[in-house]
This record gives C-alpha cells, sequence and structure tokens, in this order.
C-alpha cells in the first residue's frame, strides 16, 4: 500500500481480505477469543507472540482500521481510542508522568486545553503554553529539564490558527523530545504532519474521518523515528524494564516502530480501557473510504463562504487560512497546499447577541456541539465547548466571546450562502 496515492489508501488500506473471506472489513464484535492450550495463551500475556485474547487490549476490526490511518499518515504504527480527549491523553501520558512537564500551544480544541491545564495537572503534570506564533527563541524558553513532549494543532479548533510544524519539529528534537500533532481538521488527506518532522500525530475521528456524524472515536500514529533508547533517562516508560510484563524494555523487544504503540496499548488500554467498539470502528471505515472525496468539498465550501462572509457589511472578521488576508495564509499555503477544511469562524459586528440572531435563523446550518460533519452546523464556542475558560482565556485561546465558528459540509454551496445571506439579514 505505500505507494499508492491517499485516496487509494482511504478505500483500500488496512484490511486485505484473503481468497473467500469478507470485501469488507468484518466486524469481530466479540470481547473474547478462543485458545487451545492456556500455553498459547499465555505467550499473548507475555508479548511473546501477538494475537488477541481480550477486545480491551486488541480487536481485529479495530486494528483493521488503525492500519489504515497509520497508512493514511505516513506511520508505522497505529491504535484506536473511544475519543479524540482518550488519544490525545494516551499520546501525552505514554510519555508523561507525576513530575513531568509538557509544552503545548495555547491554540488548541477546548476539550484538550482543560485536560492538559486542569485534569494532568491534577496528576502533577505541569505544562506551559506557548503562542502559535512564538519564534524559535520563545518556544525554546518554554523548555524545563523535565519537559517530555511538545504539542500542538495542525489547524486548531476552533481558532484555525495554522502549526508551523517544521518549527515546532526542530525545537522539540532541538530538546530531545517528541512533537505530538492533534492533525484533526486537515486529516491527512491534506496534511501529514509526519512528513514535516512531527512524531505522533493524533485524532478526534468524530470529526471529518468519521464525517457523518455516526461515531465518538480518537487514533494515535506513531511515525515510528524518535529515538526512545537515545534519551533514555527521560523515557523511563519506554526505556526501562515492565515488570508487569516478567521486565521487558518497550524500545528494545519493539524498537523505535513499534515501542510507543505497544506500551500505549498494553499498559494504557488494559488499565484505563478507553477502546471503541468493533461496531463503531467499522462505521469509521466507512466514513475513511471517501475521506478523500469528501475533504475536496469540504474546502471548496470552506473557501466560498469564508469569502461571502468577508465581504459582506456585518461581519466584523472572518478567520480562515485560505483567505489570502489570513495571518496564517502563507503558512497554510506551505502546509496546506490542497486547502485545509471547511471550518471557517467569525465575529458579527453586533456582537453576542447578533451572533444569537444569526444562529437562530440558519436554516441548513444547525446548532450543534460538532464540527467536520457531512452536513453543516454552528457554534458559540464561549457559550458551548469553551465556557469553563474566562474571557482572558478564550482571548489566548484565540477563541473571544463574539466568535461563531461553522462548519461548512458538503452540501452545494449556492445553497449554504444563500441560507447564511438570509440569517445576516434577519440581524437587526
Ligand atoms: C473534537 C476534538 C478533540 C476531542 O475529540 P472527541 O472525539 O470529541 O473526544 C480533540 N482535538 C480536536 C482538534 C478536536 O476537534
Amino acid at each position: 500500500m505505500k505507494n499508492y496515492h491517499i485516496g487509494t489508501k482511504c478505500v483500500q488500506a488496512g484490511y486485505t481480505p484473503k481468497n473467500g473471506e469478507p470485501r469488507q472489513v468484518p466486524i469481530i464484535q466479540s470481547t473474547t477469543f478462543k485458545y487451545d492450550t492456556s500455553e498459547e495463551m499465555g505467550k499473548l500475556f507475555d508479548l511473546e507472540a501477538s494475537g488477541y485474547f481480550y477486545t480491551r487490549l486488541q480487536n481485529p476490526t479495530n486494528d483493521y482500521v488503525a492500519a489504515k490511518i497509520a497508512a493514511l499518515e505516513g506511520g508505522s504504527a497505529a491504535m484506536l481510542t473511544s475519543s479524540g480527549q482518550a488519544a490525545n491523553f494516551f499520546a501525552l501520558f505514554n510519555i508523561c508522568e507525576c513530575g513531568d512537564h509538557i509544552v503545548a500551544s495555547s491554540s488548541i480544541y477546548g476539550g484538550t486545553y482543560n485536560l492538559i491545564a486542569v485534569t494532568m495537572k491534577k496528576m502533577g503534570i505541569d505544562v506551559t503554553f506557548v503562542s502559535p506564533d512564538a519564534d524559535e527563541a520563545e518556544l525554546n524558553a518554554a523548555f524545563q529539564e523535565n519537559t517530555k513532549a511538545m504539542f500542538g494543532e495542525t489547524i486548531a479548533n476552533p481558532a484555525l490558527t495554522v502549526l508551523d510544524i517544521e518549527l515546532f519539529a526542530r525545537v522539540a528534537h532541538a530538546h530531545n523530545v517528541p512533537l505530538i500533532v492533534d492533525n484533526t481538521f486537515p486529516t491527512p488527506v491534506n496534511c501529514r504532519p509526519i512528513e514535516w518532522g512531527a512524531d505522533i500525530v493524533t485524532h478526534s475521528t468524530t470529526k471529518y474521518m468519521d464525517g457523518h456524524g455516526a461515531a465518538v472515536g480518537g487514533a494515535i500514529v506513531d511515525a515510528g523515528r524518535f529515538d526512545w533508547m537515545a534519551h533514555a533517562d527521560k523515557f523511563p516508560g519506554l526505556c526501562t524494564p515492565d515488570d508487569s510484563y516478567h521486565g521487558i524494555i518497550y524500545a528494545e523487544k519493539f524498537g523505535k516502530e513499534g515501542a510507543f504503540i505497544t506500551k500505549c496499548t498494553v499498559q494504557l488500554m488494559r488499565d484505563l480501557g478507553s477502546i471503541p467498539s468493533p461496531n463503531s470502528a467499522f462505521l469509521l471505515n466507512l466514513g475513511l473510504e471517501s475521506l478523500h472525496v469528501r475533504m475536496p468539498k469540504h474546502v471548496e465550501n470552506g473557501q466560498a463562504v469564508a469569502e461571502f462572509l468577508e465581504a459582506h457589511p456585518k461581519v466584523a472578521y472572518v478567520n480562515y487560512p485560505g483567505l489570502a488576508s489570513s495571518k496564517y495564509h502563507e503558512r497554510a499555503k506551505k502546509y496546506l497546499p490542497k486547502g485545509g477544511c471547511g471550518v471557517v469562524s467569525f465575529g458579527l459586528k453586533g456582537g453576542r447577541e447578533a451572533a444569537s440572531t444569526f444562529m437562530k435563523n440558519l436554516k441548513l446550518g444547525a446548532i450543534e456541539t460538532h464540527v467536520a460533519d457531512a452536513r453543516t452546523c454552528c457554534l458559540n464556542p464561549a457559550t458551548s465547548t469553551h465556557r469553563q475558560l474566562t474571557d482572558e482565556q478564550l482571548i489566548e485561546a484565540g477563541v473571544p466571546a463574539e466568535l461563531i465558528r461553522i462548519s461548512l459540509g458538503i452540501e452545494d454551496k449556492e445553497d449554504l450562502i444563500a441560507d447564511i445571506a438570509n440569517a445576516l439579514d434577519s440581524i437587526e
């Protein structure tokens, strides 16, 4: 599959049926797997052999779909999680423990901000947030002796800032830590962070990958390039014996290509248990099969609506990296040559009140705590996803109180623009 184009991988990577086997990914809706002898099963428990014994650790359906996502991102291994939140938590917690520190872009999804700033802090993991626009010296200054990871989003939800992946990767590597990039919004169809130096890529597959609002899910992909053993003092979890598996050392036994995902599966999934149902993985795979067909349509609609809004007298500002006026336009041209995504955010001159009137009067665009779906939807983050943040934090996260996020689906753009024009007309 390696040499095929991205669309072919969307359709066929991950699962190749043998003679007489089902053409579609089979749903192995079974919690457990049968063995003839306990010795055989014991080998699986000791990680001496690979195979299935309990779905909390691994399931064939989930693995087929994870393998497809690994192929799409150009990674060496991947795993599915029950949500994007679980994916980001697992990716970080796999290498950070109490007493450690993370450097993260401040311009990230509200749920991830909360996860890192509040919940992981309670676990003793500290964070320094940096601006996505920080220069190399400012980024370097955020690092400490105990920093174990750097984190950012390719295109931030909902601020739509674009990450300078090459710069962040260079700085992370100068401090001997991996760069973790949440690539939910562009999807591997529009950007593959590993090609720009990222070490770990995460996804909320709930968004474009599923694309139909059917199943919450997440994924973690390892590039397989980070040399854990070269920095063994920083990553004891990967580089010292794990007593729960008879003292195996992940980085030794599974190498650069397999250590991260294996440890994440056999420790974190074993203990925390955030697996997707095989049925949900099947639905995710249906979405992936058309990802390369849907993304260009989302981009086309996003671009058209962003241009329409920018020219409208009731609109104060529009954030969309595809606009020539965007601060991130140059960066977007570099990292997102095919366009970014179908999400546009904007502020109305009438503030919070105008936002509420506008949203009420949309007919095609539904008010939803959701984004990146085949159907157009919209949201005011300050009163929903980001409501735990103060006004100051909202500005820092790039989502001022009046901001509306509209996620353009794959309907016809003429109808979407007419609907938006009508809702704008309804504002006094
Ligand atoms: C939605 C989202 C998440 C969280 O994913 P869930 O699947 O809702 O848990 C994380 N990161 C980004 C960029 C998101 O858009």
